[in-house]
């Protein structure tokens, strides 16, 4: 059964996308069978993996109002994971799904049918607190939190943390924080440094142990099509991720290890 997690973040040019794709890229060439959703109207996820946003493409716009199903919109990418598209008409479902039925839940719902052919589910969110961002926090399990070690983060994060709080209260009570990610990472800068160090202390082992680097590579692949793995592995953007994603596989084997102990621990 997938482990449906939403990259999300309502602050923007915090490296969401830039995370999505290439999680996706690393967790795949590691055997894991990943789906990418683009939940964002820029459609940065979609081009980032090297497909062209052409308007006739359906995209999780047809999905969300019903128009179409997963199986006849998921794409194959050229990296091993598949993609759900989205492009600038995805922009008009915060106004379609204001008429719609359970409008909150209209991604969850569709996700059903597919949840046990992934591994992992990944859902690119955009910088705002919509429709798309809360129909893909109504689907996720889990939230996997990009962010920027500067001073405005932190402000960011509590209001961040306080709409979390409301998801849980309102639409999906097991939602919880998967990690934040400390991106775009400048060990030279002092401020950095003591944000991150914040970080750690407010939310302990939330906090992934992988740092992505600032890496101009990480920057330039998007333009190419591609994830960093296939465009310069041998970059420190691309250490960063494949580090990320092993460290997910990690925690998800301790987690299962964690559950077993448990269950034997009940047994006996
Ligand atoms: P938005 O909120 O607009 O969706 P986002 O949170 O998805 O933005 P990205 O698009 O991933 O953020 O990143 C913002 C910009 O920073 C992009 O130009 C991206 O290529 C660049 N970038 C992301 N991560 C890094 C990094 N680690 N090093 C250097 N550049 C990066
Ligand atoms: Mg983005």
């Amino acid at each position: 059964m997938a482990k449906i997690l939403a990259v999300t973040n309502q602050k923007g040019g915090v490296g969401k996308t830039t995370t999505a794709v290439n999680l996706a890229a690393c967790l795949a060439e590691a055997g894991q069978r990943v789906l990418l959703i683009d939940l964002d109207p820029q459609g940065n996820a979609t081009t980032g993996c090297g497909v062209v946003k052409r308007e006739a493409l359906p995209t999780v716009y047809q999905i969300l109002i019903g128009r179409s199903t997963i199986p006849d919109t998921v794409l194959q990418t050229d990296f091993g994971f598949h993609l759900l598209p989205a492009n600038r008409e995805l922009a008009g479902a915060e106004v379609d799904l204001i008429s719609l039925e359970q409008r909150e839940y209209r991604l969850r719902d569709a996700l059903k049918e597919v949840r046990a052919d992934f591994d992992f589910i990944l859902m690119d969110c955009p910088p705002a607190l919509n429709m798309l961002t809360v129909n893909g926090l109504a689907a996720a399990d889990r939230v996997m939190i990009p962010m920027q070690c500067e001073y405005y983060a932190l402000e960011g994060l509590t209001d961040l943390v306080a709409t979390l709080r409301k998801v849980r209260a309102n639409l999906n009570p097991a939602l919880e924080i998967e990690g934040l990610l400390r991106t775009m990472f400048d060990p030279r800068s002092t401020l950095t440094q003591q944000v991150s160090r914040e970080l750690e202390g407010h939310f302990g082992d939330k906090v992934y142990k992988t740092i992505i680097p600032r890496n101009v590579r990480l920057a330039e692949a998007p333009s190419y099509g591609k994830p960093v793995i296939a465009f310069d592995r041998g970059s420190r953007g691309a250490q960063g991720y494949l580090l990320l994603a092993q460290e997910l596989l990690d925690r998800r084997t301790d987690n299962k290890a964690a559950g077993v102990a448990a269950v034997a621990g009940v047994a006996q």
